[in-house]
Protein backbone atom coordinates (compact mmCIF):
# COMPACT_ATOMS: atom_id res chain seq x y z
CA UNK A 1 0.00 0.00 0.00
CA UNK A 2 1.58 3.44 -1.03
CA UNK A 3 0.29 6.40 -0.22
CA UNK A 4 -1.08 8.84 -2.37
CA UNK A 5 1.91 11.12 -4.34
CA UNK A 6 1.99 15.20 -3.38
CA UNK A 7 1.59 17.53 -5.72
CA UNK A 8 4.80 18.96 -6.33
CA UNK A 9 4.96 21.60 -9.82
CA UNK A 10 7.63 20.75 -12.15
CA UNK A 11 9.26 23.77 -11.84
CA UNK A 12 9.94 23.68 -7.98
CA UNK A 13 11.39 20.19 -9.31
CA UNK A 14 13.69 21.94 -11.48
CA UNK A 15 14.67 24.17 -8.57
CA UNK A 16 15.49 21.71 -6.53
CA UNK A 17 17.88 20.38 -9.04
CA UNK A 18 19.39 23.21 -9.95
CA UNK A 19 21.83 23.34 -7.01
CA UNK A 20 21.25 27.27 -6.32
CA UNK A 21 23.78 26.81 -2.98
CA UNK A 22 27.20 28.94 -4.64
CA UNK A 23 30.15 29.06 -2.48
CA UNK A 24 29.78 25.52 -0.72
CA UNK A 25 32.95 23.98 -0.60
CA UNK A 26 32.60 20.36 -2.09
CA UNK A 27 33.11 18.23 1.14
CA UNK A 28 30.37 19.99 2.45
CA UNK A 29 27.64 19.31 -0.73
CA UNK A 30 26.21 16.28 0.59
CA UNK A 31 25.65 17.58 4.05
CA UNK A 32 24.20 20.68 2.28
CA UNK A 33 21.86 18.88 0.32
CA UNK A 34 19.15 17.65 2.44
CA UNK A 35 19.11 20.58 3.95
CA UNK A 36 18.72 22.61 1.04
CA UNK A 37 16.00 20.34 0.36
CA UNK A 38 14.34 21.01 3.09
CA UNK A 39 14.39 24.85 3.29
CA UNK A 40 13.54 24.44 -0.41
CA UNK A 41 10.19 22.48 0.05
CA UNK A 42 8.92 24.20 3.14
CA UNK A 43 10.23 27.67 1.51
CA UNK A 44 8.11 27.29 -1.61
CA UNK A 45 5.26 26.57 0.51
CA UNK A 46 4.64 29.36 2.61
CA UNK A 47 3.30 33.06 1.82
CA UNK A 48 5.76 35.83 2.79
CA UNK A 49 9.26 34.95 2.46
CA UNK A 50 11.01 34.90 5.60
CA UNK A 51 14.19 36.68 6.65
CA UNK A 52 17.46 34.01 5.68
CA UNK A 53 20.89 33.95 6.72
CA UNK A 54 23.62 31.07 6.88
CA UNK A 55 27.50 30.52 7.98
CA UNK A 56 30.22 27.73 7.87
CA UNK A 57 29.86 25.98 11.19
CA UNK A 58 30.21 22.90 12.89
CA UNK A 59 31.68 21.27 9.88
CA UNK A 60 28.77 22.08 8.11
CA UNK A 61 26.58 24.89 6.29
CA UNK A 62 23.61 26.09 8.90
CA UNK A 63 20.53 28.35 7.84
CA UNK A 64 18.33 29.63 9.97
CA UNK A 65 14.94 31.20 8.37
CA UNK A 66 12.75 32.96 10.34
CA UNK A 67 8.98 33.26 8.60
CA UNK A 68 7.60 35.46 11.83
CA UNK A 69 7.32 39.57 10.75
CA UNK A 70 9.31 42.12 12.13
CA UNK A 71 12.47 40.18 12.72
CA UNK A 72 16.01 40.78 11.13
CA UNK A 73 19.49 38.89 10.65
CA UNK A 74 20.81 40.33 13.65
CA UNK A 75 19.20 38.03 15.94
CA UNK A 76 19.96 34.91 13.28
CA UNK A 77 23.81 36.66 13.78
CA UNK A 78 23.27 36.06 17.50
CA UNK A 79 22.30 32.53 16.81
CA UNK A 80 25.49 31.68 14.75
CA UNK A 81 27.06 33.28 17.53
CA UNK A 82 25.95 31.10 20.04
CA UNK A 83 26.78 27.97 18.00
CA UNK A 84 30.33 29.27 17.21
CA UNK A 85 31.16 29.08 20.92
CA UNK A 86 29.44 25.73 21.45
CA UNK A 87 31.71 24.86 18.49
CA UNK A 88 34.94 26.67 20.79
CA UNK A 89 33.93 24.59 23.66
CA UNK A 90 33.10 20.98 22.46
CA UNK A 91 34.89 20.74 19.00
CA UNK A 92 37.90 18.27 19.09
CA UNK A 93 39.14 18.86 15.67
CA UNK A 94 43.54 19.76 16.31
CA UNK A 95 43.02 20.74 12.98
CA UNK A 96 40.52 23.98 13.65
CA UNK A 97 41.55 24.39 17.53
CA UNK A 98 44.66 24.49 19.64
CA UNK A 99 42.48 24.37 22.82
CA UNK A 100 38.49 24.03 23.31
CA UNK A 101 37.60 21.96 26.68
CA UNK A 102 37.18 18.92 24.91
CA UNK A 103 41.12 19.36 23.56
CA UNK A 104 41.93 19.90 27.44
CA UNK A 105 40.11 16.61 28.81
CA UNK A 106 41.39 14.72 26.14
CA UNK A 107 45.09 15.92 27.21
CA UNK A 108 44.22 15.16 30.52
CA UNK A 109 43.07 11.57 30.43
CA UNK A 110 45.15 9.38 32.87
CA UNK A 111 46.15 12.45 34.45
CA UNK A 112 43.61 15.09 35.74
CA UNK A 113 39.53 15.95 35.80
CA UNK A 114 39.14 19.13 33.82
CA UNK A 115 36.03 21.78 34.47
CA UNK A 116 34.25 21.78 31.83
CA UNK A 117 30.98 24.85 31.28
CA UNK A 118 27.27 23.66 31.82
CA UNK A 119 26.69 23.47 28.27
CA UNK A 120 29.98 21.03 27.40
CA UNK A 121 28.73 19.36 30.91
CA UNK A 122 24.76 18.28 29.74
CA UNK A 123 26.15 17.47 26.56
CA UNK A 124 28.57 14.69 27.97
CA UNK A 125 25.98 13.57 30.70
CA UNK A 126 23.69 12.93 27.64
CA UNK A 127 25.93 11.35 25.16
CA UNK A 128 27.13 9.31 28.44
CA UNK A 129 23.28 8.27 28.90
CA UNK A 130 22.59 7.49 24.85
CA UNK A 131 26.20 5.22 25.41
CA UNK A 132 24.43 3.46 27.75
CA UNK A 133 21.21 2.99 26.30
CA UNK A 134 22.49 1.76 23.02
CA UNK A 135 25.24 -0.50 25.03
CA UNK A 136 27.96 1.75 23.54
CA UNK A 137 27.14 1.05 20.08
CA UNK A 138 26.89 5.32 20.56
CA UNK A 139 30.03 5.95 22.65
CA UNK A 140 30.89 9.24 23.47
CA UNK A 141 34.88 7.98 24.25
CA UNK A 142 34.62 7.18 20.61
CA UNK A 143 37.71 9.92 19.78
CA UNK A 144 40.78 7.46 19.63
CA UNK A 145 39.09 6.07 16.82
CA UNK A 146 37.48 9.11 14.75
CA UNK A 147 40.87 10.81 14.91
CA UNK A 148 42.70 7.50 14.05
CA UNK A 149 40.44 7.69 10.52
CA UNK A 150 40.21 10.74 10.06
CA UNK A 151 37.18 10.52 7.76
CA UNK A 152 36.37 14.04 6.69
CA UNK A 153 39.35 16.02 8.04
CA UNK A 154 42.12 14.42 6.23
CA UNK A 155 41.97 10.60 6.36
CA UNK A 156 42.36 8.83 3.04
CA UNK A 157 43.37 5.19 4.54
CA UNK A 158 42.15 2.12 5.42
CA UNK A 159 44.82 2.41 9.39
CA UNK A 160 46.74 -0.65 10.03
CA UNK A 161 45.02 -3.36 12.03
CA UNK A 162 47.27 -3.21 14.91
CA UNK A 163 46.22 0.76 15.15
CA UNK A 164 42.63 -0.18 15.39
CA UNK A 165 42.86 -2.42 18.14
CA UNK A 166 44.81 -0.61 19.94
CA UNK A 167 42.47 2.88 19.42
CA UNK A 168 39.25 0.00 20.02
CA UNK A 169 40.92 -0.81 23.32
CA UNK A 170 40.62 2.74 24.37
CA UNK A 171 37.22 3.45 23.48
CA UNK A 172 35.19 2.55 26.56
CA UNK A 173 32.08 5.15 27.88
CA UNK A 174 32.06 3.23 31.40
CA UNK A 175 35.27 4.63 32.32
CA UNK A 176 34.08 8.56 31.43
CA UNK A 177 33.41 10.09 34.86
CA UNK A 178 31.46 13.02 35.10
CA UNK A 179 31.41 14.82 38.64
CA UNK A 180 28.46 16.83 38.25
CA UNK A 181 29.18 18.75 41.66
CA UNK A 182 32.49 19.84 40.44
CA UNK A 183 31.25 19.80 36.60
CA UNK A 184 34.48 17.72 36.23
CA UNK A 185 35.70 15.43 33.19
CA UNK A 186 37.92 12.49 33.96
CA UNK A 187 39.18 9.83 31.76
CA UNK A 188 41.51 7.70 33.77
CA UNK A 189 43.28 5.87 31.05
CA UNK A 190 46.04 7.28 28.70
CA UNK A 191 44.65 7.41 25.61
CA UNK A 192 40.80 7.68 25.80
CA UNK A 193 39.04 11.07 24.74
CA UNK A 194 35.89 12.09 24.39
CA UNK A 195 34.13 13.61 21.04
CA UNK A 196 30.63 14.55 20.45
CA UNK A 197 30.82 14.66 17.07
CA UNK A 198 27.41 12.67 17.01
CA UNK A 199 25.57 14.97 19.05
CA UNK A 200 26.40 18.51 19.32
CA UNK A 201 25.04 19.59 16.36
CA UNK A 202 21.48 18.91 17.93
CA UNK A 203 22.18 20.45 20.80
CA UNK A 204 23.12 23.81 18.97
CA UNK A 205 20.08 23.64 16.86
CA UNK A 206 18.55 23.05 20.49
CA UNK A 207 20.00 26.12 21.63
CA UNK A 208 19.49 28.04 18.45
CA UNK A 209 16.04 27.82 18.68
CA UNK A 210 15.84 28.69 22.35
CA UNK A 211 17.68 31.78 21.02
CA UNK A 212 14.93 32.95 18.70
CA UNK A 213 11.94 31.19 20.72
CA UNK A 214 13.03 33.70 23.81
CA UNK A 215 13.09 36.36 21.29
CA UNK A 216 9.24 35.74 20.44
CA UNK A 217 9.74 33.59 17.23
CA UNK A 218 6.93 30.94 16.43
CA UNK A 219 7.66 30.00 12.99
CA UNK A 220 11.60 29.25 11.81
CA UNK A 221 12.77 26.85 10.06
CA UNK A 222 16.47 25.81 11.16
CA UNK A 223 18.89 23.74 8.72
CA UNK A 224 21.68 22.16 10.74
CA UNK A 225 23.74 20.32 7.97
CA UNK A 226 21.00 17.25 7.65
CA UNK A 227 19.77 18.30 11.58
CA UNK A 228 16.34 19.85 10.66
CA UNK A 229 14.32 21.99 13.89
CA UNK A 230 11.24 23.51 12.76
CA UNK A 231 9.25 25.92 14.95
CA UNK A 232 5.74 26.03 15.39
CA UNK A 233 3.64 25.74 11.83
CA UNK A 234 4.43 27.54 8.90
CA UNK A 235 3.17 31.13 8.53
CA UNK A 236 -0.42 29.89 7.21
CA UNK A 237 -0.82 27.37 10.07
CA UNK A 238 -0.03 24.24 7.86
CA UNK A 239 2.67 21.40 8.83
CA UNK A 240 5.91 22.47 7.38
CA UNK A 241 7.13 19.77 4.71
CA UNK A 242 10.53 18.34 5.18
CA UNK A 243 12.26 16.04 2.38
CA UNK A 244 13.82 13.06 3.60
CA UNK A 245 16.96 12.62 1.24
CA UNK A 246 17.25 9.93 -1.29
CA UNK A 247 20.47 8.35 0.24
CA UNK A 248 22.07 6.80 -2.75
CA UNK A 249 21.07 9.43 -5.38
CA UNK A 250 22.33 13.54 -6.30
CA UNK A 251 21.34 15.97 -3.53
CA UNK A 252 17.93 17.02 -5.32
CA UNK A 253 16.12 13.94 -4.78
CA UNK A 254 14.05 13.17 -1.75
CA UNK A 255 12.55 10.00 -1.03
CA UNK A 256 9.39 10.84 1.16
CA UNK A 257 8.02 13.50 2.72
CA UNK A 258 7.94 14.50 6.52
CA UNK A 259 4.49 16.85 7.44
CA UNK A 260 5.66 18.08 10.77
CA UNK A 261 5.47 21.07 13.22
CA UNK A 262 7.75 21.88 16.20
CA UNK A 263 10.08 18.78 15.66
CA UNK A 264 13.23 18.33 14.84
CA UNK A 265 14.33 15.47 11.86
CA UNK A 266 17.87 14.27 11.83
CA UNK A 267 18.95 12.10 9.05
CA UNK A 268 22.43 10.33 9.54
CA UNK A 269 23.99 8.53 6.30
CA UNK A 270 27.25 7.60 5.03
CA UNK A 271 27.60 10.02 2.67
CA UNK A 272 28.13 13.13 4.89
CA UNK A 273 32.05 12.51 5.19
CA UNK A 274 34.13 9.59 3.65
CA UNK A 275 36.69 8.07 1.46
CA UNK A 276 36.93 5.28 -1.19
CA UNK A 277 39.76 2.79 -1.29
CA UNK A 278 39.64 -0.86 -3.32
CA UNK A 279 35.97 0.32 -4.64
CA UNK A 280 35.17 0.21 -0.90
CA UNK A 281 33.40 3.32 1.18
CA UNK A 282 34.82 4.51 4.22
CA UNK A 283 32.38 6.55 6.31
CA UNK A 284 32.13 8.62 9.49
CA UNK A 285 29.82 6.49 11.50
CA UNK A 286 32.12 4.02 13.39
CA UNK A 287 31.13 0.81 14.73
CA UNK A 288 33.14 0.76 18.08
CA UNK A 289 32.67 -3.41 17.93
CA UNK A 290 35.21 -3.64 15.74
CA UNK A 291 36.38 -0.10 15.12
CA UNK A 292 35.51 0.40 11.06
CA UNK A 293 32.78 2.31 9.64
CA UNK A 294 29.66 0.70 10.22
CA UNK A 295 28.38 -1.93 8.31
CA UNK A 296 24.63 -3.27 8.76
CA UNK A 297 22.66 -3.58 5.83
CA UNK A 298 21.49 -0.17 6.73
CA UNK A 299 21.85 3.02 4.47
CA UNK A 300 20.26 6.02 5.96
CA UNK A 301 18.20 6.33 9.43
CA UNK A 302 16.08 9.55 9.96
CA UNK A 303 14.77 10.11 13.54
CA UNK A 304 11.82 12.33 14.55
CA UNK A 305 11.85 13.36 18.08
CA UNK A 306 10.84 17.04 20.06
CA UNK A 307 14.62 17.70 20.41
CA UNK A 308 17.27 17.78 18.30
CA UNK A 309 20.44 16.95 20.79
CA UNK A 310 18.05 13.17 21.31
CA UNK A 311 17.34 13.02 17.41
CA UNK A 312 21.34 13.42 16.41
CA UNK A 313 22.73 10.71 19.02
CA UNK A 314 19.62 8.03 18.29
CA UNK A 315 20.65 9.02 14.27
CA UNK A 316 24.19 8.22 14.84
CA UNK A 317 23.13 5.23 17.60
CA UNK A 318 20.80 3.80 15.38
CA UNK A 319 22.94 3.33 12.05
CA UNK A 320 25.70 1.68 14.35
CA UNK A 321 22.94 -0.52 16.02
CA UNK A 322 21.16 -1.90 12.36
CA UNK A 323 17.73 -2.25 11.64
CA UNK A 324 16.53 -4.78 14.10
CA UNK A 325 18.47 -3.89 17.62
CA UNK A 326 17.61 -0.11 16.24
CA UNK A 327 13.98 -0.39 15.97
CA UNK A 328 13.34 -1.79 19.36
CA UNK A 329 15.43 0.75 20.75
CA UNK A 330 13.21 3.38 19.00
CA UNK A 331 10.05 1.60 20.05
CA UNK A 332 11.00 1.76 23.46
CA UNK A 333 11.45 5.35 23.77
CA UNK A 334 8.33 8.02 24.19
CA UNK A 335 7.87 10.70 21.50
CA UNK A 336 10.48 9.51 19.21
CA UNK A 337 10.00 7.87 15.63
CA UNK A 338 12.69 6.30 13.29
CA UNK A 339 12.79 5.73 9.55
CA UNK A 340 15.32 3.09 8.37
CA UNK A 341 16.40 3.04 4.76
CA UNK A 342 18.16 -0.23 3.88
CA UNK A 343 20.99 -0.86 1.16
CA UNK A 344 17.85 -2.98 -0.72
CA UNK A 345 15.63 0.17 -0.88
CA UNK A 346 13.10 -1.48 1.82
CA UNK A 347 11.86 1.59 4.01
CA UNK A 348 10.88 0.25 7.66
CA UNK A 349 9.15 2.97 10.05
CA UNK A 350 8.43 2.78 13.66
CA UNK A 351 4.73 3.24 14.51
CA UNK A 352 3.96 6.83 15.01
CA UNK A 353 5.69 7.40 11.49
CA UNK A 354 2.87 6.87 9.04
CA UNK A 355 0.86 9.84 10.74
CA UNK A 356 3.67 12.09 9.18
CA UNK A 357 5.63 10.68 6.97
CA UNK A 358 5.06 9.75 3.01
CA UNK A 359 6.77 7.92 0.92
CA UNK A 360 6.68 9.79 -2.63
CA UNK A 361 9.65 8.00 -4.29
CA UNK A 362 8.40 4.54 -6.23
CA UNK A 363 12.21 2.77 -6.48
CA UNK A 364 11.86 2.92 -2.70
CA UNK A 365 9.29 0.08 -0.73
CA UNK A 366 7.63 0.57 2.42
CA UNK A 367 8.21 -2.92 4.32
CA UNK A 368 6.57 -4.44 7.27
CA UNK A 369 8.60 -5.02 10.63
CA UNK A 370 12.14 -5.63 10.60
CA UNK A 371 11.55 -9.15 12.89
CA UNK A 372 9.08 -9.99 9.63
CA UNK A 373 11.76 -8.67 6.73
CA UNK A 374 14.78 -10.68 8.48
CA UNK A 375 13.75 -13.92 7.84
P1 LIG B 1 26.82 14.12 10.93
O1 LIG B 1 27.69 14.81 11.92
O2 LIG B 1 27.44 13.98 9.60
O3 LIG B 1 25.44 14.66 10.88
P2 LIG B 1 26.30 12.01 12.80
O4 LIG B 1 25.40 12.83 13.62
O5 LIG B 1 25.84 10.62 12.51
O6 LIG B 1 26.67 12.62 11.41
O7 LIG B 1 27.66 11.96 13.61
C1 LIG B 1 28.83 11.41 13.12
C2 LIG B 1 29.95 11.83 14.04
O8 LIG B 1 29.76 11.24 15.32
C3 LIG B 1 31.32 11.39 13.59
O9 LIG B 1 31.90 12.35 12.76
C4 LIG B 1 32.07 11.24 14.90
O10 LIG B 1 32.50 12.49 15.37
C5 LIG B 1 30.98 10.75 15.83
N1 LIG B 1 30.83 9.30 15.88
C6 LIG B 1 31.14 8.37 14.92
N2 LIG B 1 30.83 7.13 15.34
C7 LIG B 1 30.30 7.26 16.57
C8 LIG B 1 29.80 6.34 17.55
N3 LIG B 1 29.74 5.02 17.31
N4 LIG B 1 29.36 6.84 18.73
C9 LIG B 1 29.40 8.17 18.99
N5 LIG B 1 29.85 9.08 18.11
C10 LIG B 1 30.30 8.64 16.93
MG1 LIG C 1 24.16 12.23 15.10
Amino acid sequence: MRPPRVGYTPRMNQTLSGGRRRGARTVYLRAAAAVLLAATLAGCQSSGEPVTDSSQLLGTILRVSIYDNGYDTRLIQDVFDRVSQIEQQMSTSEKDYDDTELLEVNRAAGDHPVRVSADTFEVLQRAQYYSRITEGAFDVTIWPLVRLWAIGSGGTHVPPQEEIDDARAHVDYRQLQLDPDAQTVFLPDVGMGVDVGGIAKGYAADEAARILGDAGVESALLDFGGNILVMGTKPDGSPWRIGVQRPDAERSRYIGIVRTADKTVVTSGPYERFFVQDGVRYHHILDPATGFPARNGIQQVTIVAERSMDADALSTSTYVMGLERGFDLIESLDGVEAIFVTEDRDVYVTSGVPDFFELTDDDYTLAGSPSSASQ
